[in-house]
């Protein structure tokens, strides 16, 4: 079975989806894993991504593998260098860059394609990746609780951005992700909405193991 999951920054796809994948033994793949290692590579290496020539170089050149949690740029595992407030301020450039998204899609496609049950979490899974998909989740939260919980992760890791600071960035991430031209964050005809405020992590995996029992 192929699951995609979709939804805004923070609204805790990433959870759920490697909560899921356990417990039900599926491939857990995420994509904003793969856009931010690539974001890595073009702030390390000063890379003028404008430069169309520069661009098609680096993404012939660029090796990118996903393992689980670990998420490899070039041989390096760069997991820990990628869930940064410096990354999330920086990539929607690159996530809104025709000639990236072809590059990732087709990736990200081919990812899914050598998978037999896979969960593949992004912005754009349902619309262009897995259109095939057999349950189209769409995860959401009020954009205040998304905040908090991505507060509450950068703590985790010693980061200390304030609550205005980080509704900031969720706020300008938000914007660019559903208003972009290419591959916009949004629902499908057959997307089933999850919105979690309120809800317990084990409230919702189980509504949305119901829904994947109903579905076999
Ligand atoms: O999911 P995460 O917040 O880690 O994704 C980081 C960013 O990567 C998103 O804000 C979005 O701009 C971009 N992204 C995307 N398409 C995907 C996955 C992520 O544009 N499929």
């Amino acid at each position: 079975m192929k699951i995609a999951l979709d939804g805004p920054a923070g609204a805790g796809k990433s959870t759920l989806a490697k909560a899921l994948a356990k417990r039900c033994g599926y491939t857990y793949i995420n994509t904003g894993a793969l856009y931010r290692a690539f974001t890595l590579k073009t702030l390390n290496e000063a890379l003028d991504i404008d430069d169309e020539d520069v661009l098609r170089k680096a993404l012939d050149e660029v090796r990118m593998e996903i393992e689980g949690d670990n998420v490899y740029l070039d041989g390096n595992n760069v997991k820990d260098q990628i869930y940064t407030p410096f990354i999330d301020q920086n990539i929607s450039k690159i996530a809104s860059n025709p000639t990236i998204r072809q590059y990732m899609s087709a990736l990200q496609k081919k990812m899914a394609d050598e998978t037999e049950n896979v969960i593949m979490e992004g912005r754009d899974i349902a619309t262009v990746v897995m259109p095939e998909a057999d349950i189209k989740f769409f995860i959401t939260a009020t954009v205040e609780e998304r905040a908090r919980r991505r507060m509450k992760q950068n703590e985790e890791k010693n980061i200390f951005h304030t609550y205005e600071d980080t509704l900031k960035d969720i706020l300008y991430r938000d914007e660019r992700d559903t208003k972009r031209k290419f591959a916009p964050l949004m629902m499908t005809k057959d997307s089933i909405v999850i919105d979690n405020t309120g809800k317990t992590l084990e409230e919702t995996i189980e509504e949305m193991i119901w829904i994947m029992q109903k579905k076999k």
